[in-house]
């Protein structure tokens, strides 16, 4: 479904992303590692039309997208839920969820379908829905940060750090989800700093140090890779 083809990003002189080669097939979840600074985000918010490529390409379905608007890339299928959420302070619950229907309201009027499925994957967020964002806590503004990202109909779900600032029950609470919603189909690439956590939710995955893929293969396989076990599972 998406393919990334010899990527490389640029914030200004610094090259954040090089060469990186990297397919999502579909129905797939795969996982994309490594430290802090490795070039996870970039990746990431240029697949999501946010960052503009220096060289190679980004497609969708055989199809580049790489010219695309953000807005585009989201009426094609592509959703994010960001880094550190990006909630909306000051609407509640329900309106930063149907905030993210803009796309699809010209063809259909009526999102009430979408917010019953995504009150049925949350229900705490059914249980809030009239609170405002801020009074939510990390784990239920991550909650609301993916269901927002459903609420855009996507088919190809990109995930930044959704374990970032939880508390570890919080975070395994998280990612039970991300299964539920991995487990009816949906695509999702999920950038990850907690790779045990990313590990034990993807099929694949790929391993980021300093732009550049140092290692990929089935999920199974990075979690026996001596490598992978040294740098980011402390064994
Ligand atoms: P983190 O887990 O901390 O988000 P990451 O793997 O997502 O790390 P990026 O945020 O993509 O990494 O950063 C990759 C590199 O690009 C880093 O060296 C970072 O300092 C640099 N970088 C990121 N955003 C910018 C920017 N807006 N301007 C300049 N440099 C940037």
């Amino acid at each position: 479904m998406l393919a990334c083809n010899n990527l490389t990003i640029a914030h200004g002189d610094v090259v954040a992303v090089s060469g990186v080669n990297l397919q999502v097939g579909a129905g797939e979840t795969v996982a994309l590692i490594g430290a802090n600074g490795a070039g996870k985000t970039t990746l990431l918010h240029t697949i999501s039309g946010l960052n503009k490529a220096r060289s190679g390409d980004i497609q969708l379905d055989g199809t580049s997208i790489l010219r695309l608007s953000s807005d585009r890339r989201v009426a094609l299928g592509i959703a994010q839920a960001p880094e550190g959420r990006r909630i909306f302070p000051g609407l509640t619950v329900e309106e930063n969820l149907v905030v993210a229907t803009a796309n699809w309201k010209k063809i259909r009027q009526s999102c009430a379908d979408d917010l019953d499925r995504v009150f049925q994957l949350f229900p705490r967020l059914k249980e809030r829905r009239t609170q405002l964002g801020w009074s939510l806590s990390g784990g239920e503004q991550q909650m609301l940060a993916i269901g927002r990202a459903l609420m855009a109909r996507p088919r190809l779900l990109l995930l930044d750090e959704p374990s970032l600032g939880l508390a570890p029950r919080l975070a395994e609470e998280v990612y039970e989800r991300v299964k539920v919603i991995a487990s009816a189909g949906l695509t999702i690439l999920v950038v990850e700093q907690n790779t045990v956590l990313a590990l034990a939710v993807a099929d694949r995955a790929y391993v980021l140090e300093a732009g550049r893929v140092v290692l990929d293969g089935s999920a199974a396989e990075l979690r026996n890779d001596s490598r992978v076990r040294e740098a980011y599972l402390g064994r």
